[in-house]
């Protein structure tokens, strides 16, 4: 199982945060506090990276089966989904605010921008690709990365679960 991070990710949500008057840092995760502007406000408002068509065509020409994992505000997140035009179902956007939890066997990934989620789902066993957000072009660094590892040789197990 793909389980893929929502915020930072999927949605730009520094970008986001700034047309709210509210500036970020980038990968600092610990700072940022709902006191200004409510969940449902800001993911109404959110844009999607530029580069996520792209990331899900490349996990659905796959052979994984993929969800999403995110810390908190699941219901929001899939609404935003849906206004996008991707139709998925609410229960295949999982909120979790210890995503290793979700980490069962060898061979289940998570793709986060947060280093400790990577941390903490390595040390449950998993595979973590950390999608680095202060990377000149993090999509590009994770196609390198998906181009070898989606082979089903390198996620052993994964056809036959
Ligand atoms: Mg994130």
């Amino acid at each position: 199982m793909i389980n893929l991070d929502f915020d930072g990710v999927c949605v730009d949500f520094i970008g986001t945060a700034k047309t709210f008057g509210i500036e970020v840092t980038q990968n600092d995760f610990n700072v940022w506090s709902w006191d200004k502007i409510s969940p449902e406000e800001f993911y109404r408002r959110a844009e999607l990276q530029p580069w996520f068509f792209k990331l899900w065509d490349a996990l659905e020409e796959s052979d994984h089966e993929f969800k999403f994992l995110t810390k908190d505000f699941p219901e929001e997140k899939h609404s935003l989904l849906w206004r996008h035009g991707i139709q998925f179902p609410k229960t295949d956007v999982i909120g979790a605010e210890k995503k290793e939890i979700y980490c069962r066997r060898p061979y289940d990934v998570l793709i986060d921008d947060n280093i400790d989620n990577c941390k903490a789902w390595s040390k449950a066993g998993g595979i973590a690709y950390f999608f680095d957000l202060a990377q000149p072009d993090p999509f590009a660094d994770f196609l390198s990365w998906w181009n070898v590892k989606a082979d089903e040789a390198n996620f052993p197990g994964s056809e036959k679960c």
